[in-house]
């Protein structure tokens, strides 16, 4: 298989792209129903710059860049985590809308 050779200590819950999306529509639904069941929490976005996250699995904040338009972990060190995945929707959420609301 696959695996990355790299041990991490710290494993997010949100390890894969696919991940990431599938928590932000878990985000998306919790945002309007103020159920707060999720595992990220959006805490600041600066569009095309960066936004901060908090993951609850590891318990840090996470900060994904976006370097050309390209979401980037600063935190995992990778384009392809699920926080990277949740940055991706997160910005067509906001190109969509012109806003972000959290
Ligand atoms: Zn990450």
């Amino acid at each position: 298989m696959s695996g990355k050779s790299k041990a991490s200590e710290e494993n997010s819950a949100l390890s894969t792209l696919d991940l990431g999306t599938m928590e932000f529509m878990k985000w998306l639904v919790s945002k309007d129903a103020n159920s707060g069941d999720t595992l990220i929490v959006v805490k600041d976005y600066f569009d095309n710059k960066y936004v901060i996250l908090f993951d609850k699995s590891i318990l840090k904040n996470i900060i994904v860049g976006y370097r050309d338009g390209m979401p980037w972990c600063m935190t995992c060190n990778t384009d392809d985590c699920g926080h990277v995945g949740f940055a991706i929707c997160l910005k067509q959420d906001y190109d969509r809308n012109d806003q972000v609301v959290f």
